[in-house]
């Protein structure tokens, strides 16, 4: 149950300013959680070391004098006798201290400087157990300040304690001997003791993640239990005929995954599932057997990419792939003649196509297919969870598949795709060699121009990739159109200088990437290399500008399209970022090559919402909880979820339901 703001006993500008912060309700308020604790002892003075915190209680034995500067800024110092020893205070911008009375009794909160001295950064004139002990210390937005956090909900814990309910079924918290609602909230705002704290996040945090798995399983359950489709039938031998046609053998993890596929396509179960890889780890492959599975069982498949370039990537591959069968193939994107695309739609719903890609066209309410059977979607970051809610309202019933090229260590996956099955490929096909990476601490083409030109004698071509496209958009980095500029002077008459970024018309892009993949151009500039997603098997060479505006996965993925080929990509991180912590992020790339590791190292310092680009709205939001750290509370608190929805009969785990069922719209929204 939670209570206004108002019920809270909070006036109308203190609820004005919580707004601000996202706090709306008691719950809001009592789940706004320290982010730290400041903790103040009472040390005695003969244990004091320099630079020190200290709080002391003393009377004043000289008048305070203060100088003044210009703008109101003073300077105050004073003594003080605090047991038997006499300290000299200095305090900045207090000249008001010259009203103070001596032999009055004063607390002092500041640093110690040695030799008795104390710059003081406030003063009070009350006793000093009211200072003693563990505060905590509150993110602040707009003008709230600690006082106000503290204040607000103290008045709020006060008024409502004897009303705080637990959330946790009552058989868990004996079962864990976790604390009741009431003390957690208690403990973790206003802490006697470190042991208090920890006993409060060892509840609190418990709670947070037997929310989030309760949810997971009940969307789960909501789409296994409404959602089944009449299974597939087809030969799995007849869809791997497919795979022995080519000059490759798939490999372990690729074998598993089309097998983990057709099992849920030949199910009446709706596949739900996602297939992560490294970039050039073979998942359009597996997915495409997916398709061809489908195909077999008389029905239509469809494959979504994020962008026209990528859709028709997709549909050059697809269509060498399944030469040797009589699917038909076909390609839908926006910018498609009225006529071509009339005559597509057309063909789709008289089951003309078997299979069609496209960009998000594909999501349109004309585009109506006869029979469709299974949807892949290839995500790179883009495809947002609503529109994958769209794809899968699309066909009645359709298996959905979902591909990911920023791969996720498992027990993260299974937290931020909770409501998913997961197919995973780790190892590379043979014979991929991985890109040796440099990091190049100037902003300059011209400090690697030497290899670039060695490169460009041997006919390999070259890929440069910046974050901005014209200068005015963000002055600071450097863009597409200056770096254009130059290297087409500097070449001239020697190499082609190709551009490419967002604010071109598609045909244009298509024409520049055209020349591109047939080395007519040698250099190409672009934004995103995403846009770029042509298999260039001769570019490589990838040059980063500002290396440090970009995810570590980001940039992991921009670097897999010149490990393509046989031959040995290089990739040049360029940055001038004094940034340690940049620079320290950016050396992973250099030590790793293995996307897991990569993006689990992204996601412990950016946080997930960063990494996982429009799925940030659907990444829980674990306020204290770590899902880095606490994998213990995790997977307990998964196995009790299973439990909880097992026994939905029990009264208090049937409340705990109803609760997440209200509020686990936050959590998939
Ligand atoms: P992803 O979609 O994961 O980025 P692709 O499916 O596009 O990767 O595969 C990249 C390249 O590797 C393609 O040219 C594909 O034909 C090739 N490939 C896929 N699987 C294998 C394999 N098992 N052995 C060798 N090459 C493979
Ligand atoms: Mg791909």
């Amino acid at each position: 149950m939670s209570y206004s703001l108002k019920e809270c006993g909070l006036t109308p500008k203190r609820i004005e300013l919580l707004n601000k912060a996202n706090i709306f309700n008691s719950d809001d308020l009592f789940s706004y959680y320290p982010y730290r604790y400041d903790v103040l002892e009472s040390v005695p003075y003969k244990d004091w070391k320099v630079n020190d915190k200290v709080i002391f209680e003393g009377i004043l034995i000289s008048k305070p004098a203060t100088y003044k500067y210009r703008g109101n800024r003073s300077v105050s110092r004073f003594n003080v006798l605090s047991e038997d020893d006499v300290i000299n205070v200095t305090i900045y911008n207090r000249h008001w201290v010259s009203q103070l009375k001596l032999e009055q009794k004063l607390v002092i909160i500041g640093k110690y400087e040695g030799n008795n001295k104390v710059t003081a950064s406030n003063y009070y004139g009350k006793p000093i157990d009211e200072f003693l002990g563990i505060n905590p210390i509150y993110p602040l937005v707009d003008k709230l300040t600690q006082k106000n956090v503290n204040d607000s909900i103290k008045k709020a814990f006060n008024k409502l304690k004897d009303k705080i309910e637990n959330i946790i079924p009552n058989e868990f918290i004996i079962r864990y001997r976790l604390l009741n609602k009431k003390d957690a909230i208690r403990m973790i705002h206003f802490p006697k003791s470190y042991n208090e704290i920890r006993l409060a996040l060892r509840t609190l945090k418990y709670e947070e993640f037997l929310k989030f798995n309760v949810a997971i399983n009940l969307i789960r359950e909501a789409n296994d239990s409404t959602t089944f489709n009449q299974g597939k039938s087809f030969n799995y031998d007849d869809v791997f005929v497919l795979a022995n046609n080519l000059s490759f053998n798939l490999t372990k993890d690729q074998l598993r995954s089309v097998n983990e596929i057709l099992d849920d396509l030949s199910s009446n179960k709706i596949m739900y599932r996602l297939l992560q890889g490294d970039v050039g780890s073979g998942k359009t492959l597996v997915a495409a057997l997916g398709l061809y599975a489908t195909f077999l069982s008389g029905k239509q498949g469809a494959l979504l990419a994020p962008t026209e370039i990528l859709a028709k990537q997709h549909y050059k591959s697809l269509k060498t792939l399944f030469r040797p069968t009589n699917v038909k193939i076909e390609v839908l994107y926006s910018a498609l003649s009225t006529l071509k695309k009339k005559d597509l739609l057309d063909k789709l719903v008289n089951k003309e196509i078997d299979i069609l890609v496209g960009t998000h066209a594909i999501l349109q309410d004309n585009v109506v297919f006869n029979d469709l059977g299974m949807v892949v979607a290839d995500e790179q970051h883009r495809f947002g969870v609503k529109q994958r809610e769209k794809l899968r309202e699309k066909g009645d019933k359709v298996d959905f598949l979902l591909m990911s090229a920023t791969p996720i260590p498992r027990t993260l996956a299974m937290i931020l795709y909770g409501d998913m099955d997961i197919s995973t490929i780790e190892t590379m096909p043979k014979g991929r060699k991985p890109v040796k990476t440099y990091l190049i601490n100037e902003n300059s083409f011209m400090s690697v121009i030497d290899e670039i030109e060695e490169k460009l004698a041997l006919n390999e071509q070259i890929y440069i990739i910046c974050a901005a496209i014209e200068e005015s958009e963000n002055f600071e980095a450097r863009n597409t159109v200056d770096i254009y500029n130059n290297l087409k002077e500097y070449f001239d008459g020697r190499y082609n200088v190709g551009l490419l970024h967002g604010k071109m018309k598609s045909e244009e892009k298509e024409d520049v990437m055209e020349e591109f993949s047939k080395n007519k151009i040698q250099i190409l500039i672009s934004t995103t290399v995403i846009e770029v997603g042509v298999n260039v098997v001769n570019a490589t060479v990838m040059i980063i500008y500002d290396a440090h505006r970009y995810g570590l996965s980001q940039l992991h993925q921009l670097r897999g399209r010149i490990q393509r080929g046989n031959k040995e990509g290089i990739c040049y991180l360029l940055t001038d970022s004094k940034d340690e912590e940049s620079l320290n992020r950016l050396n992973v790339l250099l030590k790793s090559n293995n996307g897991f590791e990569i993006s689990a190292e992204d996601l412990r310092l950016r946080g997930p919402g960063d990494i996982l680009g429009t799925r940030q709205s659907g990444v829980p939001g674990f306020i204290l909880g770590d899902i880095f750290k606490d994998t213990k509370i995790i997977n307990q608190s998964r196995i009790d979820a299973k439990e909880i929805i097992e026994n939905k009969d029990k009264p208090d785990n049937n409340r705990f339901i109803k609760l997440i069922e209200k509020e686990s719209t936050s959590y998939m929204d």
